[in-house]
């Protein structure tokens, strides 16, 4: 005999249980019924479309805190409200015209794929600082990756391109008779998209130097504002090596974007980070010499044989360089703020208060409870919205909500439930900027 423990309910009572259960949800919806609606251009004191992106309309109080660095700092508990940042770099290899100075052409696209690949695995792994000894500084996100870029109408340029150039292929480091690190003639004669495109020019010393026994041809490099130069023994390292040697660039090649992103060499007084201590660089490794093992840094701002920790000081300073509008260096940043990608509409849910430039890449909503604060230039994705759900409150202090691409979006949606409405304050000229007309809405 076996048990039955199902218990048998009669079919009319199944048909009453179910019309309850219809009953009752239909009366909590009308009770919570969330009403919304979009706020009118004056609600909003909507300005004019009428300013291209970087113009001073969108500038803030260039005292408060939109232009300090510290501002920029990631908030790690809210890292979601800082998407990743693409900077698009292409890269050249030049070479002799005999093509014996360089990795081979043949080879030149799978070792620039392995090493941009590393150049990012560097940024995606910060370091926790050597420096100072016992050190608590926090490790951040750099927030920050190379996309390597061609010209957009020419779907076979990869952003990969090979030079053979006996007068500008080499470079001599400086401090020598012929030194030409300063020198612009290969970016100038073949850079692309310079404005836009961080150019990436890797180049042989040049043979005579190399052959001097005063010459050392080490890794090194040069930024010189919209491009960089890195020399190395290219040739020489690829045939010991040439699975492997691309690891040995990371450090030197992210050491000049640095410098591309405003950030002064970090062993003394003068980089603007507490976060750096000053030291008297001169320790290669920690093994290099006695007391090394104390004093060698890993900064990506030192000279050392690992260059693979950003301090959040430094990171806030490239944050806010690829931030504000009017540095050369967001011009390098792929824009993918311009068009909402879903996977990144933001929800708010406590107390925020957002001290820097945003750019967000989704619709933003404001949770019942939650408050946040903009202080500064906030860009909205093409047709996006935000909306304030009831009981939340949205405060542009002093801020803007603006569209960084030149386009419009939809503007900002208030939800109602029962006599609690979503709340939108507007106060120290805070404004709102490039919302579609309210026609039709
Ligand atoms: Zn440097």
């Amino acid at each position: 005999m076996t048990r039955n423990n199902n218990i048998s309910i009669s079919p009319l009572f199944g048909v009453l249980v179910v019309l309850l259960i219809i009953i009752s949800v239909a009366c909590s919806n009308s009770l919570r019924r969330v009403q919304a609606r979009y706020l009118t251009d004056i609600e909003m004191g909507v300005l004019p479309t009428s300013f291209e992106s970087g113009t001073s309309d969108i500038r803030t109080d260039v005292k408060g805190p939109c232009y300090q660095n510290e501002s920029y700092e990631v908030d790690t508990n809210r890292l979601v409200d800082y998407p990743m940042r693409y900077v698009r770099i292409n890269i050249h290899w030049m070479n002799s015209e005999d093509s014996l100075q360089s990795i081979p052409e043949a080879e030149a696209r799978a070792y620039t794929l392995r090493l941009v690949d590393a150049m990012n695995y560097a940024l995606r792994n910060n370091k926790k600082m050597f420096l100072p000894p016992r050190n608590t500084t926090p490790v951040h996100p750099t927030n920050f990756r190379y996309v390597l870029t061609g010209r957009p109408d020419d779907p076979e340029d990869d952003g990969i391109y090979y030079h053979y150039d006996d007068s500008l292929y080499y470079y001599v480091h400086y401090r020598k008779k012929d030194s030409n690190l300063y020198d612009r003639g290969a970016i100038e004669k073949y850079g692309v998209q310079l404005d836009t495109v961080l150019n990436l020019f890797m180049m042989p010393h040049q043979p005579d130097s190399v052959a001097s026994p005063t010459y050392s041809a080490g890794r090194v490099g040069v930024a010189l504002r919209n491009a960089l130069k890195v020399a190395a023994k290219w040739k020489q390292d690829f045939e010991k090596d040439p699975k492997k040697c691309h690891w040995r660039y990371r450090g030197v090649i992210n050491h000049e974007v640095g410098h591309i992103m405003g950030l002064s060499h970090a062993w003394g007084r003068s980089d603007g980070c507490d976060d750096t201590p000053v030291h008297p660089n001169r320790c290669w490794s920690k093994n290099s010499r006695p007391g090394c093992d104390t004093m060698a840094s890993n900064n990506v701002m030192d000279y050392t044989s690992v260059q693979l920790a950003w301090t959040p000081c430094q990171i806030s300073r490239v944050q806010r360089s690829l931030s504000d509008p009017r540095r050369r260096q967001r011009k390098f940043l792929e824009p993918r703020w311009c068009v909402r990608n879903p996977e990144l509409d933001l929800l708010i849910e406590d107390e925020v208060v957002w001290n820097c430039m945003h750019d967000l890449h989704g619709n933003l909503t404001i949770a019942p409870g939650a408050r946040l604060t903009i202080k500064c230039r906030t860009s909205v994705p093409q047709d996006g919205t935000i909306t304030i759900q009831a009981g939340g409150e949205l405060i542009i202090d002093g801020g803007a909500l603006h569209q960084d691409c030149g386009g419009t979006w939809e503007g900002v949606v208030v939800e109602k439930v029962g006599e609690l409405e979503g709340k939108l304050t507007m106060i120290n000229s805070g404004r709102i900027l490039d919302v579609l007309p309210d026609e039709g809405l």
